[in-house]
């Protein structure tokens, strides 16, 4: 079987993974999908409890991609990308807590974002223009791409963020990087620099100067590889006969896209749990059927605040817009601030575990499925507890530690390039920078 990917809006030709990662999204606006998504070999699932987390990526990944990337350049991409633990950790009784945030960042968007880079990067490598990656962020997102793009060849990354309105934190960890990292400083707000971005990727004069791609969430590129670690999951559970229940704290929901492919390729899942905040669009559709996508409303789980999820039409477009088939996979649940105050409070008292606002989402949603018949669920750690400090701290009374990748950034200083909210300034800047080599 050939692997091409299909928008789903239905009327782009089907491409290439090579030519879908580039693209970023299809011409008619859709967003790429898999046109089949193929079964994995019974021989794969019984080998897989003693797979290595790498073998596995590698495993799952090779249909997806194998017209584009030569088994050695896909071994050297995941090895490259995939250089931390995911550990499946048992919380208490037959719950499980799949820690997906010891990359770089400390968020799970690390996954996608550095497998993204790295195909990128093999994909342009014999190309002499370099590309421009230009990102708009409100915090987490310009972290995890830039540092999945730190010191890649041939690719600069441009991140725009309104001054002052992202943490101290988040700010550093995009701003102290240096190489072919760049931040501006934007006067202004989030949606400034968003729509600075976006004027810029329909502008003639820049698209004939310079390559220009995003590296946002909803490239294939990203969604592809949060596959992987629900196989790993499912190995490091260790229980052949076993169908857990998988709870994902969910904003765009790419993540939980990710772990229905999973599904789709084989992997033994009784359903999902789609958690989320008060931004409650995805469970609202569940429920009645009706998605009505509207502003986002600000929460302690703020890396989830999205009134419009994108990913939801790839959701759609896998179950042929079938809600009963839909509502069979998964549930959804949204849990308001309080509760998931005392849940980051009620599991440290019980379990000396420390979850953050994000990931207490996620455990909240697993305790909705929770049945009385002792088998395991699994729900998904997205942000470890040190980004969030301030709430964790008011709930635990402790701080939580500090881990290395975040204290080295806190000390070097930022370095910023501001510039006005206004789309000449960035194209200047865009053309007066550009490597002309
Ligand atoms: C991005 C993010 C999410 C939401 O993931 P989606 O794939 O957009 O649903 C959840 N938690 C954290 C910490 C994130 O950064």
């Amino acid at each position: 079987m050939i692997m091409k990917y299909v928008s789903t809006n239905g009327s782009s030709v089907a491409v290439s993974f090579r030519e879908a990662v580039i693209m970023g999204q299809a011409s008619d606006k859709g967003l790429f999908v898999p046109q089949e998504i193929p079964v994995l070999s019974t021989n794969f699932f019984r080998e897989l409890p003693d797979l290595s987390w790498a073998e596995i990526a590698f495993r799952v990944a090779r249909p997806f991609v194998k017209e584009d990337l030569p088994d050695d350049a896909l071994w050297n991409i995941v090895t490259d990308a995939l250089n931390f633990n995911i550990p499946l950790i048992r919380l208490h009784d037959h719950n499980y807590v799949l820690e997906l945030f010891h990359g770089p960042t400390l968020a799970f968007k690390d996954v996608g974002a550095r497998f993204m880079a790295r195909c990128l990067s093999y994909f342009v490598r014999n190309e002499d223009r370099e590309i421009t990656i230009l990102v708009a962020t409100s915090g987490d997102t310009g972290s995890a791409v830039a540092n999945g793009f730190l010191g890649i060849e041939k690719i600069r990354v441009i991140i725009l963020y309104p001054a002052g309105k992202v943490s101290e934190l988040q700010e550093k960890q995009f701003t102290t990087l240096g190489e072919n990292i760049t931040a501006l400083e934007v006067d202004g707000t989030f949606d400034d620099c968003q729509q600075m971005v976006k004027t810029a990727f329909a502008d003639d004069t820049l698209n004939h100067h310079l390559q220009l791609s995003s590296a946002n969430s909803i490239n294939i590129g990203r969604l592809l590889p949060q596959s992987f670690y629900y196989f790993y999951a499912w190995a490091q559970l260790g229980m052949s006969d076993i169908k857990p229940f998988i709870s994902v704290p969910s904003g765009n929901f790419g993540n939980l896209t990710s772990g229905l492919m999973a599904k789709r390729m084989g992997l033994p899942v009784a359903g999902f749990v789609a958690a989320t905040n008060i931004n409650k669009v995805v469970p609202e559709y569940l429920d009645t059927g009706i998605f009505t996508p509207r502003a986002s409303i600000q929460t302690i789980a703020n890396a989830m605040d999205v009134g419009n999820p994108s990913n939801l039409a790839r959701i759609r477009h896998m179950y042929h817009d079938d809600l009963t088939a839909l509502r069979k996979d998964i549930k959804g649940h949204f849990f308001e601030e309080k509760e998931i105050r005392k849940t980051i409070h009620e599991v440290y008292q019980q379990y000396k575990y420390i979850l953050d606002p994000h990931s207490a989402i996620g455990y909240l949603g697993l305790q909705t499925v929770n049945s009385n018949d002792n088998s395991p669920g699994i729900f998904l750690a997205t942000a470890h507890p040190a980004k969030f400090k301030d709430v964790v701290a008011e709930e635990t009374g402790t701080l939580p530690p500090i881990p290395e990748a975040l204290t080295t950034c806190m000390d070097k200083p930022k370095q910023t390039i501001p510039i006005k909210p206004d789309f000449e300034e960035l194209r200047d800047f865009l053309l007066d920078t550009k490597n002309s080599s």
